[in-house]
């Protein structure tokens, strides 16, 4: 089995960690709802993008409607 030939000291562990911090996101204002959404990303909540509907949106979607 390999084994590491020296000890890495905690500086360089600190070093090599150092980059491994996750970013936060960063959302926009959608322009025609206000809701926040990822930019560059189509609105989840009102389908809007670059203010054009490209995604229709229904009010509610009845999944049971052929066991009713
Ligand atoms: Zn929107």
């Amino acid at each position: 089995m390999a084994v590491p030939q020296n000890k890495i000291t905690p500086s360089r562990r600190g070093n090599r960690r150092s980059h491994d911090a996750l970013k936060g996101a960063n959302p926009n204002e959608c322009t025609n709802c206000g809701e926040l959404k990822r930019p560059h990303h189509v609105c989840a909540s009102c389908g809007h993008y670059d203010d054009r509907e490209v995604v229709a949106m229904v009010d509610e979607i009845d999944i049971d409607e052929d066991a009713a």
